[in-house]
């Protein structure tokens, strides 16, 4: 294992009408809350009503921010923090799924000092404040409630990147996995997509000794693939949106990267795809992350690894064949069950084709070769890209 300290601040309030902890955690820090939201499902589905009757019933000033896109935009961002300094706010509260709440970080440090949030995201500044955020969690995925990491996208440059500082840890996070069961099929599938995929982005690690992590890691795999097909034709059964949401947050807690962090150089591919082209994050996982899997393997670093996460997780009968067969045979019954919860299997299906390669492989490359497990230099992404055409 890699030597690590770990310290994760979000106050968790898991279940059924948790969100009765609202009024009280949001007054602890003060009379003015920004309530940040997306393009208008928590209108549809009464969560908005819902916030707004515990927020009021402890007299709180309540100034909003709606309109966070998917893949959440440095300008909605920059809004916000205008938004928070004209309105003297205390607290920031995200309702809404991870493009909200990672909007919501890049708000709270933006807010907090003059520091310029393009920088923060791109990692040329730090920030040395920020205000505290709290979220009401309505779409399990990204992890982003219990985590300190935020994805931003600059759309005058195209690009899209990751950053994580302690201080955008939520102060507090209500998950109520009554508020999922509005979530429309292919972001019920995404959702499942990204949490599997931190779970395997963490898998794919260089440490040694790490049996704790590696048989968590393929606990949580093998939950969501029990769980994601019956909740696909049970999306209103409590027990499965329950099993679902908690895995979503397991996933990128920091738990099971405790000790062993794992790869991430798919996440970054998809990254760049998604900058250029705006599609949803774990539609471009669920075509990329396969054929990330097949280069690990035909570099011959991966073959152990996935012939395990192949008999672990999806049940391959290693006794009749190689490695290498049981690995390869692994990536296809995971591609296999991502396109059967609904998920695309090649970029043309968002309509990217071979033009626009080269623009992508900028990106993802903007700093250079990546990936700890694999290394992607511009001949493994370009390949990896190929693959995924
Ligand atoms: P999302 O972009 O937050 O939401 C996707 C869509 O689902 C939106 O249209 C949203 O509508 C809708 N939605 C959310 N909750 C709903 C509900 N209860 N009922 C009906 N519709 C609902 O999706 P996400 O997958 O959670 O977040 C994706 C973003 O997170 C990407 O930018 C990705 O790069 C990033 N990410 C972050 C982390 C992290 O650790 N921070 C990890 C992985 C990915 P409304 O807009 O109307 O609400
Ligand atoms: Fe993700």
């Amino acid at each position: 294992m890699k030597e690590f300290t770990f310290q994760n601040t979000t106050r968790l309030h898991f279940g059924k009408g948790m969100i009765a902890n609202l009024g009280k955690e949001a007054k602890s820090f003060g009379d003015n809350v920004l309530l940040v939201y997306g393009g208008g499902s928590i209108k549809k589905n009464g969560i908005y009503d819902e916030v707004l009757s515990e927020l009021k019933g402890q007299n709180i000033k309540v100034t909003e921010l709606s309109g966070v896109e998917p893949n959440p935009r440095l300008s909605t961002v920059n809004k916000g923090v205008q938004l928070a300094k004209e309105n003297n706010i205390d607290l920031l509260l995200a309702v809404g799924g991870g493009s909200v709440i990672d909007c919501t970080k890049a708000i709270a440090v933006g807010a907090a000092s003059d520091v310029d949030v393009w920088d923060v995201v791109t990692k040329k500044a730090k920030p040395d404040k920020a205000l505290p955020l709290g979220t009401v969690l309505t779409l399990a995925a990204t992890g982003s409630e219990m985590n300190a990491n935020s994805v931003i996208t600059n759309w005058e440059k195209n690009e899209k990147h990751g950053w994580a500082h302690p201080l955008v840890y939520p102060s507090f996070s209500i998950l109520d996995p009554v508020y999922t069961y509005s979530v429309p099929a292919d972001q019920t599938a995404f959702g499942i997509i990204d949490m599997m995929s931190h779970v395997i982005e963490t898998y794919f690690h260089v440490e040694t000794n790490t049996p704790v992590q590696d048989q968590l890691a393929e606990s949580l795999l093998r939950v969501c693939v029990e769980t994601g097909p019956k909740l696909m034709a049970e999306p209103e059964n409590y027990e499965y949106r329950e099993t679902i949401m908690y895995c979503g947050t397991m996933a990128l807690n920091g738990v099971l990267q405790m000790g062993a962090r794992g790869d991430w150089g798919t996440h970054n591919l998809e990254h760049a795809v998604s900058a250029v082209h705006d599609i949803p994050h774990a539609g471009g996982l669920a075509v990329l992350f396969p054929n990330w899997l097949k280069q690990t393997v035909e570099k011959e670093v991966g073959i152990t690894r996935m012939s395990r996460l192949a008999e672990q997780v999806f049940n391959v009968d290693k006794s009749n064949k190689s490695e290498r067969e049981a690995a390869l045979e692994g990536i296809d019954k995971l591609q296999e069950f991502w396109v059967n919860l609904g998920a695309p299997s090649r970029l043309k299906d968002y309509n990217i084709g071979e033009d626009s390669l080269g623009t992508i492989a900028d990106k993802a490359l903007v700093n250079g070769s990546y990936g700890s497990f694999l290394t992607q230099d511009r001949e493994v992404v370009e390949k990896i890209l190929r693959d995924s055409l």
